[in-house]
């Protein structure tokens, strides 16, 4: 999608601090850190947000390079948390599907 920020992000038209890429999905470092470690993961496709993921293969990818990135690359050996936050009122601010993980702490509820 030409105006999406992470569509941008995950062409490289705009910088990012890349953590992993494959051909499904592209995952970078949150700008603004809530967490020692905050990465956002989020699908070469463009999928606005979870409610239109209507694909049950393109929702197990995603969670799939999640769990991999997260034990694999961040090597998260404590624990994490995944965090999809679903339109407005579930605190989505960029419409283009992606997972948060946090870790490198322990998280409060
Ligand atoms: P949401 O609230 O939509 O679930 O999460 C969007 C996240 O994207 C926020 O945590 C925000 O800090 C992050 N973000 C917004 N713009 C940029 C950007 O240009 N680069 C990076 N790396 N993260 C961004
Ligand atoms: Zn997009």
């Amino acid at each position: 999608m030409t105006d999406c920020l992470f569509c941008k992000i995950a062409a490289g038209e705009i910088p990012s601090d890349k953590v992993y890429e494959d051909d499904d999905v592209f995952a970078f470092k949150d700008i603004h850190p809530k967490a020692p470690v905050h990465v956002l993961i989020i699908p070469k496709q463009h999928v606005a947000t979870l409610t239109d993921a209507k694909d049950p293969a393109l929702l197990g990818m995603l969670m799939d390079r999640v769990r991999k990135i997260a034990d694999e690359v961040l090597n998260l050996a404590k624990g994490y948390r995944v965090i999809i936050n679903v339109r407005s009122g579930g605190g989505q601010e960029v419409f283009h599907l992606h997972a948060h993980i946090l870790g490198g702490k322990v998280l409060p509820f």
